[in-house]
């Protein structure tokens, strides 16, 4: 895996990791802090939304190249 670099490539399975800590938020398993629902795309999260781990802002977060 590596990061790719047009953040606007991210679709609704995309996987981005956090820059500052390395948490990656899967759409698959949203997120338990945040109360994020499985199935919720990064695209959908609330403009709020920051990472669980490091409370980076979402531009910290880079995509990850598929599998
Ligand atoms: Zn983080």
């Amino acid at each position: 895996m590596k990061p790719v670099a047009a953040s606007s490539r991210i679709d609704a399975a995309t996987r981005l990791e956090c820059r500052i800590c390395w948490y990656v938020y899967d759409p698959a398993e949203g997120d338990a802090v945040e109360q994020i629902p499985p199935g919720t795309a990064f695209a959908d999260l609330p403009d709020h939304w920051r990472c669980p781990q490091c409370d980076a802002a979402r531009e910290m977060f880079l995509p990850l190249a598929k599998d």
